[in-house]
């Protein structure tokens, strides 16, 4: 005898289900991702109520089953897990996971920030289940519960309000959900797609999955004949890891299981991981998960693979933005968490106190583990710098907190390889590099190679320059300089050093004011815009003339640049030219009364300083490349007179004929 159920779904909107499909139009697929979990919670269930006595028997195999009927049109979900009673469908599907539905449109539809928010939506208000109508036009439940009295029920719904609830053939415990799919669906009766949307969200849930079958190659028997060709069977395939290393405890974990964890989560990347931070709390929330810094190239372009949030071992998102700090959206990995609301808009996750909590428990963690590797191994961070620094400078521009935890472990690399915290840059540079005015003066250069003169003049007189080379240095400098007293960074090129790191010691100079102003004028009238002359009694080791590159405009506009505001971007750069009055080249200048000589040796000297600083190109530096040839002919006049040089070239023809009778000379 059967007990046929039909009702109407209490309804207050009419008909939800085309208004579902049509809010959520570009998640249509989350629809697995609810089945599965739903399968994987009823299975969970089942084990506990199996350990804490409450179901005596063997519970058997687990898995959940999908499978695809592609001439039918059906996609079918089945677990073996608790199942439901009549009463419990009534309840659960019926009323509870349907207001959940009705509830999730009401509020969707106050909702301004439409997209962010229904993604979250979804499973928190019950939607769950009833996202089966995103893809199916009818929908059947078959269901039996584990008590064993009850009988199994089955549960039909079209897409209206209207259902069936009738009892069937007794089956196993457990539920099997059918999804008639609809014509506008017919891309998910797809075998490819069906197993990518499970590795999508479902790759690390708790309970086994079967989809498919793969070909297994069985071990040839030892006695077999050289030729002969392994046997192969096909076996159940089981798409997802149910034990993911972050919800395994550190310490059962070796090194090389957080690597192999790695290369599973990012396939397609071949560079390993530089570390890895577990991250396991309890309280005041739960979290944990595995971030990895991968080895960071020198620039903040997009990354591909992002940081995946997980609920319960179920894929939510890899958009992590307000929940992890910004810069550290910059690492790989995964966090599980089931306390972030969901069901908000990012504006309000990121006034959540709970999900600031979360961030900043991140921020402290990732703090913690680099001045841990800092302090045991300082080797090896060294050698990671380069590989971590931007995430690294990213978080101390970004954050204060970080910013304090940082000054411990930043490290500040040399030109000379060496690689400072900025404590002992300071102890190493005070006594040589404090001004007369008593303030710190940092020197650095951004390229090794092409500063290479002025980093060469700063190490001579005892100075150490830094490297800085990546794309935000500028705003770190910028901040240092903010937050500390009496200290400036100054790069090699911006000025001489003379200028750069004052001494009480005034200078003298070969000329005197009025042969300066006499040489400046001079100069002045060979070297035009937008180079500015400046005369400087400088060390006679120095360069005649050197350019310089002021400071301040020079990294206002790179921090322009790297903030994409524009500003600053099209001015042209800004050049000084010092002229060292204390070189012996430019005595000789001034003292030249040759004006074409003159002209010649300015526009010589003015060369090799552009040459140093890699201003010479093209036409000019044609005309350098021939001027310099010239010049070293003059200094060094022939020895050979022109009549010893025309009878070698007759005795050259003479010889030539000899040799070569035959040949019919021109
Ligand atoms: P949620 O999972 O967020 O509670 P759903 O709409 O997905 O909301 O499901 C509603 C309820 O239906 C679940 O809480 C559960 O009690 C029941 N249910 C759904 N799927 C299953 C299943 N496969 N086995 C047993 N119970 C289920």
């Amino acid at each position: 005898m059967e007990t046929a159920t039909k009702g109407n779904i209490n309804v207050s909107v009419e008909n939800i289900f085309p208004l579902i499909k049509k809010f959520l139009y570009s998640d249509h697929e989350i629809f697995l991702r609810e089945l599965v979990s739903n399968a994987t919670d009823a299975t969970t269930k089942l084990k506990h109520l199996s350990s804490i006595g409450k179901i005596k028997e063997e519970l058997g195999d687990l898995r959940i089953e999908i499978k695809v009927d592609k001439e039918n049109k059906k996609i079918h979900v089945i677990d073996s897990g608790i199942g439901m009673t009549k009463e419990e469908v009534e309840k659960y599907i019926n009323e509870i996971a349907f207001s959940g539905a009705e509830e999730f449109i009401a509020a969707y539809n106050e909702s301004d920030d439409k997209k962010t928010k229904t993604n979250g939506i979804i499973g928190h208000f019950g939607l769950g289940f009833y996202s089966s109508f995103l893809v199916a036009h009818k929908v059947e439940i078959i269901t039996q519960s584990f008590q064993k009295n009850q009988p199994t029920v089955h549960w039909t719904c079209e897409g209206s309000p209207a259902y069936d609830l009738v009892e069937t053939t007794k089956r196993s415990r457990g539920t099997e959900v059918i999804l008639h799919i609809s014509d506008d669906s017919k891309e998910f009766l797809d075998d490819i797609k069906i197993e990518g949307l499970l590795n999508k969200y479902s790759k690390f849930v708790a309970t086994p999955i079967q989809f498919g079958t793969r070909t297994e190659t069985l071990p040839l028997p030892k006695d077999a004949p050289k030729d002969a060709k392994p046997e192969t069977k096909e076996v159940d395939k089981i798409i997802n890891n149910t034990t993911p290393a972050w919800t395994k405890s550190p310490r059962s974990l070796k090194e090389e299981d957080y690597k192999s964890f790695y290369r599973e989560l990012y396939p397609t990347q071949f560079e390993e991981p530089l570390f890895h931070i577990h991250l396991n709390v309890d309280h005041p929330f739960k979290l944990t998960g595995i971030l990895y810094f991968p080895k960071l190239r020198n620039d903040l372009s997009v990354q591909k693979d992002k940081i995946q949030l997980y609920q319960n071992q179920v894929f939510v998102t890899d958009n992590v933005e307000g929940i992890v700090p910004e810069f550290l959206t910059l690492l790989r990995g995964v966090i599980d968490s089931p306390d972030i609301p969901l069901n908000v808009s990012r504006s309000y996750l990121q006034a959540d106190g709970a999900v600031k909590k979360i961030s900043g428990h991140i921020t402290s963690k990732v703090a913690a583990k680099l001045q841990s590797l800092f302090k045991k191994d300082r080797k090896g961070f060294e050698e990671k710098w380069n590989g971590i620094k931007v995430i690294i400078e990213y978080g101390m521009l970004s954050d204060e907190s970080f910013y304090k935890k940082a000054e411990k472990f930043a490290l500040y690399p040399t030109t000379d390889g060496d690689f400072l915290t900025y404590t002992e840059l300071e102890e190493k540079i005070k006594t040589n590099q404090t001004d007369k005015d008593g303030k710190l003066v940092i020197l650095y250069a951004s390229d090794k190679e092409e500063q290479h003169i002025y980093i060469e003049n700063a190490r001579e007189k005892g100075y150490t320059v830094l490297l800085f080379n990546s794309p935000i240095y500028g705003h770190l400098l910028q901040k240092i300089e903010t937050n500390r007293d009496k200290v400036s960074f100054s790069r090699v090129d911006s000025d001489s050093l003379e200028n750069l790191i004052k001494t009480d010691d005034k200078a003298i100079s070969k000329l005197d004011d009025k042969q300066q102003e006499k040489l400046k004028e001079i100069v002045k009238s060979v070297i035009k815009e937008p180079y500015i002359v400046q005369l400087e009694a400088l060390d006679s080791q120095e360069l005649p003339f050197v350019i310089t590159q002021p400071e301040f405009m020079r990294r206002w506009q790179e921090m322009q640049s790297v903030t994409g505001t524009g500003f600053g971007g099209g001015m042209p750069p800004s050049y000084n030219v010092i002229v060292n009055t204390n070189h012996d080249l430019v005595v000789q200048i001034f003292n030249t009364k040759h004006k074409a000589k003159k002209t010649r040796l300015i526009n010589q000297a003015f060369d090799f300083s552009r040459l140093s600083q890699n201003l010479l190109k093209g036409e000019e530096l044609t005309h350098f490349i021939k001027r310099s040839i010239q010049l070293i002919q003059l200094d060094n006049k022939p020895k050979v007179t022109k009549e010893k040089i025309d009878s070698n070239i007759k005795s050259a023809q003479t010889k030539q004929k000899k040799e070569a009778p035959n040949k019919k000379s021109n």
